[in-house]
């Protein structure tokens, strides 16, 4: 069995605001659903981030609206998928480097399309895969409550 860890040593949902959850939890501009691909946890610049379990970078990427990324596959009930991280200040690991559940791996940021948010609003943007390259939308991605079990949604929960 996958022993599960949380990503961060504090885990809270950002602004403890169900748009910062998984779904069609937001909107656009003209009110129709719009999907967010993870959990965003409150996370101040540089905030040490963990591996969720053990397993193996898929890759390491800065891109795009999520800036600087890291994708970690693992195993979890005879299954493999991947802990997406984006947004990052540093990553410590590289492709295809074994890692242990718990490991630091990398430091929170605010790259990409998060760059400038106020300290309220600085992030983990974290989502749970089914393929390392997931694609738009929700395309081949779960909500991470099937890997963590619960959500620090208005209580936080530690590492
Ligand atoms: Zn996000």
């Amino acid at each position: 069995m996958t022993t599960i860890f949380w990503p961060l040593q504090s885990n809270i949902i950002r602004r403890c605001s169900t748009n910062n959850t998984f779904g069609m939890v937001r909107k656009f501009a003209d009110g129709t659903p719009k999907p967010h691909q993870g959990w965003d946890f409150a996370a101040r610049v540089q905030t040490p981030v963990y591996a969720i379990a053990d397993g193996r970078v898929a890759f390491v990427r800065d891109k795009g609206d999520y800036g600087l990324q890291l994708c970690l596959e693992f195993e979890f009930e005879e299954a493999t998928l991947y802990a997406f991280y984006a947004h990052l200040f540093k990553v410590f690991v590289r492709e295809d480097d074994a890692v242990k559940g718990n490991d630091q791996i990398a430091a929170s940021g605010e790259s990409g399309n998060a760059k400038g948010m106020p300290a309220n609003d600085q992030h983990l943007h974290f989502e749970i895969r089914t393929k390392a390259q997931a694609g738009l939308g929700l395309a081949n991605r779960l909500s991470p409550l099937r890997v963590f079990g619960e959500c620090p949604l208005h209580k936080e929960i530690a590492g």
